[in-house]
């Protein structure tokens, strides 16, 4: 079985390949929700209702579409990054060490240029 590592150092330059693509749920815990909006100077509510979208009993943040792909509403492409970093959700911190990425690594890496596999 291969080993996934990551270096952080490559998403400077990957313009942000796992923000942007094919659509997909970027879920935030009741956590995540109390840090954004706090972060964002917005109550919880107004958070959930300008940036959210439910999806069964949870919720997921939206996206936009551009070109040809969809992004993250807080993916800042002039800058090329996160425009809630220091708060992201916990999936997004947690990338790329998903079960599901965790087990085939290789197709992930496929794309991600941080993921190094040995
Ligand atoms: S919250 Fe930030 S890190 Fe997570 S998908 Fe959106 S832009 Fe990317």
């Amino acid at each position: 079985m291969c080993e996934l590592n990551f270096n952080p150092e490559a998403c400077k330059k990957c313009n942000g390949l796992c923000c942007n693509g094919e659509s997909g749920y970027i879920w935030v815990s009741k956590s995540d929700i109390k840090l954004i909006s706090r972060f964002l100077k917005l109550s919880s509510e107004k958070f959930i209702k300008k940036y959210l979208y439910k999806k069964s009993y949870n919720y997921s943040i939206k996206e936009v579409k551009n070109d040809k792909n969809f992004a993250c509403i807080f993916y800042d492409d002039k800058n090329n990054n996160c425009s809630i970093y220091s708060v992201r959700p916990t999936q997004c911190k947690t990338y790329p060490y998903w079960d599901e990425i965790i087990k085939n690594p290789l197709l992930e890496a496929s794309f991600c240029p941080g993921i190094i596999i040995k």
